[in-house]
């Protein structure tokens, strides 16, 4: 006796996309068939729909402990269930305390298992402070160590100088888990700041003018460099440019063991859309020209870029106000629309495939990081997964958003297909537009 069948929906699979039932049973994937004539207990029509893998977004910070007010785990991982998620990594910084050690670790982990409505992951920090924690971190079972190579914006965590990465490289490759680097120049970047600000010259544009590309490829460079002299596997988050993916790719390529993801707002969004947006739009790297985009466009299909991510990094709307551009919040909240921007600006208007999107969303998430079990509809998996109306299309409005703050760059934006349930190892999370609580939520961690 099956618990669940998901009658006759077109899974999204590597090999294709192909119409049969699933069926489920003890939250994993018992069988997939044309017509599955066993009993179960529960039914579910499919028809007309497609089934995705449950969304694994390796990048987000959800801010709590500490900064609930920012975000929250609860209203976070239910805007990640919205868009079709199954599972999140939470990034080291943004909450306090952040994910530095053993206890900061616990208090993150007793947070998330008490509010979120997804499985997720979670990243241990990596600075020059806590590289004697990293064995502990480990232990506890971090997904990984997040280093920034730039400014992070927050004194409690400092950017990684290059000793220091060095070092924690080797212990992280020692551990057998991956290095995340924000890969900025720091010595550039804050070169710049400083000069524009001591002209008093403090608008968007000169907030672009400060972080230009090749600030990004010397750090890309440099973190690639000190990968491969250490054997350390390396994630380079948020690549926002058509040439940090290029010179990426191509250390790939030679046998670095590398990563590339990508953001939506890099996809979605030029530096034009900056002036219109304002500091909803501000990021760093910051958005891109229309050359760039174009470029990261075609290395998103042809298949250079691993994992796109949301890097939702939401605060209160007041620090998203002032005439100082360089002095407001940077972080795009956008985790619920990944999935909606994948399906309007790839699939529709490029062509990029279904299968193409499994893999960037989940599949590849999956593999990289080591989750056994997730990523994938087949059988013995678990039964993550979302099912998505593609004849449908929305506009986004405030009320549409299940985070804690409703605002994001996307409100107003015309998206194609419309996230109908999400459930979470065979139990449904999200239907919708009402979010259920699962019985259990699980700390993913890497099986090696
Ligand atoms: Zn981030």
């Amino acid at each position: 006796m099956l618990d669940l069948i998901v009658r006759t929906g077109k899974l999204v699979t590597p090999e294709g996309v192909r119409q049969a039932d699933l069926g489920i049973k003890d939250g994993q994937i018992a069988q997939i068939a044309p017509e599955i004539s066993e009993p179960a207990r529960q039914e579910v029509s499919a028809e007309g729909l497609h089934v995705l893998p449950g969304l694994i977004d390796v990048h987000v910070h959800f801010n709590e402990p500490g900064q609930a007010h920012w975000e929250g785990i609860a209203t976070g991982s239910a805007a990640r269930a919205a868009g079709g998620g199954t599972a999140f990594f939470d990034m080291p910084l943004n909450s306090l305390p952040c994910t530095l050690d053993a206890p900061s670790f616990d208090q993150k982990l007793a947070a998330m298992r008490a509010s979120s409505h997804t499985d997720f992951a979670l990243w241990g920090g990596l600075t020059p402070q806590n590289l004697e924690r990293l064995p502990e971190l480990a232990l506890r079972g971090v997904i990984g160590f997040k280093a920034f190579m730039s400014n992070s914006g927050l004194p409690e965590f400092p950017h990684c100088d290059d000793g220091s990465l060095y070092e924690g490289m080797r212990i992280a490759a020692r551990l057998g888990l991956p290095v995340a680097v924000h890969a900025e120049s720091d010595a550039l970047t804050a070169h710049f700041a400083r000069q524009k600000q001591q002209q008093g010259q403090t608008t968007w544009r000169d907030y672009l003018d400060s972080r230009p590309v090749f600030t990004e490829l010397e750090a890309i460079q440099r973190a690639l460099l000190l990968a491969q002299e250490t054997g350390c596997r390396l994630h380079i988050v948020h690549i926002s440019s058509g040439a940090g993916v290029a010179l990426a790719a191509e250390a790939k390529a030679r046998g670095v063991d590398v990563s590339l993801e990508t953001c939506p707002h890099y996809l979605a969004f030029t530096e034009e859309d900056l002036e219109r947006l304002g500091a909803l739009a501000k990021c760093a790297p910051p958005l891109r020209s229309g050359d760039q985009q174009t470029l990261l466009w075609n290395q998103v299909l042809q298949g250079l870029v691993d994992i796109i991510g949301s890097d939702h990094s939401p605060s209160p709307p007041e620090m998203k106000q002032g005439d100082d551009f360089f002095a407001l919040w940077g972080g795009i909240a956008g985790v619920q629309s990944t999935l909606a921007v994948l399906l309007t600006e790839g699939w529709q208007a490029r062509g990029l495939a279904l299968e193409q999107i499994a893999r960037l969303l989940a599949t590849n998430p999956a593999q990289r990081f080591g989750l056994q079990g997730k990523g994938l509809l087949a059988e013995g998996y678990d039964a993550d997964f979302a099912l998505v109306d593609l004849q449908q299309t929305h506009t986004l409005k405030p009320q549409d958003l299940h985070q804690r703050h409703p605002i994001s760059p996307y409100l107003g934006r015309r998206f194609v297909g419309v996230v109908r349930e999400t459930w979470l190892r065979g139990q449904r999370v999200y239907a919708l537009g009402k979010i259920e609580k699962p019985n259990e939520v699980r700390l993913l961690t890497r099986h090696l």
